[in-house]
């Protein structure tokens, strides 16, 4: 799939230390072999979470360049700074400072990070370097004024950065809208698939250099060299951008839980699955459709996966990128689908 890609012109590869459990940097390495690496962009990800101190940049810098089969990365970025990681990793060990002098010896190109927090925290990180080359956010149709959003986009370009896009379909769910979303895009004269929506939304934007998207097979990269074939900026005139505020509008008042799926509040402490109790109560809001959401709750979710072995111990709470009050959303989650309040109900 990969050198099928970069045979029809996909030119920039984004993985990280952690990614498949530390095997998507591997496989990257064997894929670009043959000829292949020369032709691509590679970048990866220092995951600030394992960083306890300045030596560990070189030696999980040096274990991503075994597992790459390189002597440098293309772009090498910090993994999901919030304001935290940035204050307490990156400015507390100094890590900087070891990245200017990857820059200096080659093995680093361009130093850059992705980013989950608010634009706040967005300003404090661009502000606090003048490395940075490059950035990455999450930036989606939907996700217009969320985290560093449109603000974050401009202010980043404005001062010379490239912007990499991350969750342009946040998380698979703009490719498979509803019916009643679905129905709005179809009203439009020129008949464009969900994926092409989100997708030429973002390449309409100038600010906009690359937009990132996860394939799972030989289709997705087809459908995705075939609409990228076609991506211009500027696409989208007046009449898109009223018909996405009102998909933007429709999904807005149906998702009730901004949870991506992107699994940083995993593995919890406590055993419980939490992206599949969120996404599992999300359907039930988004279709009001309770019974169902109910069964796939009983089928898919383990009782100690559940919200209701949720222990209120916060250890969620400072990684997700979304600021989710999980355990709140956990209470929530329990009242309306676990099969014990239902059937204490049912006593009653
Ligand atoms: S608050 Fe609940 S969901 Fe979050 S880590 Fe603790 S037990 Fe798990
Ligand atoms: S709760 Fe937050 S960290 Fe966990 S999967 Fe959802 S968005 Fe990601």
């Amino acid at each position: 799939m990969m050198r099928h890609a970069i045979d029809k012109g996909v030119n920039y590869l984004d993985t990280a230390y952690t990614y498949h459990e530390g095997k998507s940097e591997v496989v990257i390495g064997r894929a670009l072999e043959d000829g292949y690496r020369k032709r691509v962009r590679v970048a990866t990800k220092l995951p600030v979470w394992l960083v306890h101190g300045p030596e560990d940049f070189d030696r999980i810098l040096s274990e991503q360049l075994d597992r790459l089969r390189d002597d440098h990365v293309d772009f090498y970025l910090f993994h999901g700074l919030n304001r935290k990681f940035w204050r307490e990793v990156v400015l507390k060990h100094d890590l900087l400072e070891k990245a200017r002098a990857a820059l200096a010896d080659g093995r680093i190109r361009q130093l850059g990070f992705s980013f989950h927090d608010d634009y706040a925290a967005f300003k404090e990180i661009l502000d606090g370097s003048d490395l940075w080359s490059f950035c990455q956010i999450q930036y989606n149709y939907i996700n217009v004024e969320d985290q560093a959003g449109q603000r974050g986009l401009k202010l980043a370009a404005d001062r010379g950065l490239a912007v990499v896009v991350m969750e342009p379909l946040l998380g698979g769910r703009l490719a498979d809208p509803p019916v009643e979303i679905m129905e709005t895009m179809m009203e439009f004269p020129l008949r464009r698939t969900p994926v092409e929506w989100a997708f030429g939304w973002l390449w309409d934007q100038p600010d906009v250099s690359v937009v990132l998207s996860g394939m799972s097979n030989l289709t997705q990269v087809e459908e995705n060299l075939r609409l990228a074939a076609r991506a211009k900026v500027h696409c989208f005139g007046t009449k898109e951008q009223i018909l996405l505020a009102e998909v933007r509008a429709g999904y807005k008042a149906r998702t009730v839980i901004p949870c991506t799926g992107c699994g940083y509040c995993m593995p919890c402490p406590n055993g419980l699955d939490v992206p599949a109790n969120f996404d599992v109560y999300n359907y039930a809001r988004a279709f009001d459709d309770v019974a169902t959401a109910q069964l796939r709750y009983d089928f898919f979710l383990k009782p100690e996966e559940r919200a209701g072995a949720c222990q209120r111990c916060g250890a969620c709470l400072d990684v997700c990128p979304q600021q989710i009050s999980v355990f709140d959303w956990m209470e929530k989650v329990r009242v309306l689908l676990d099969s014990c309040v239902r059937e204490k109900e049912n006593q009653q």
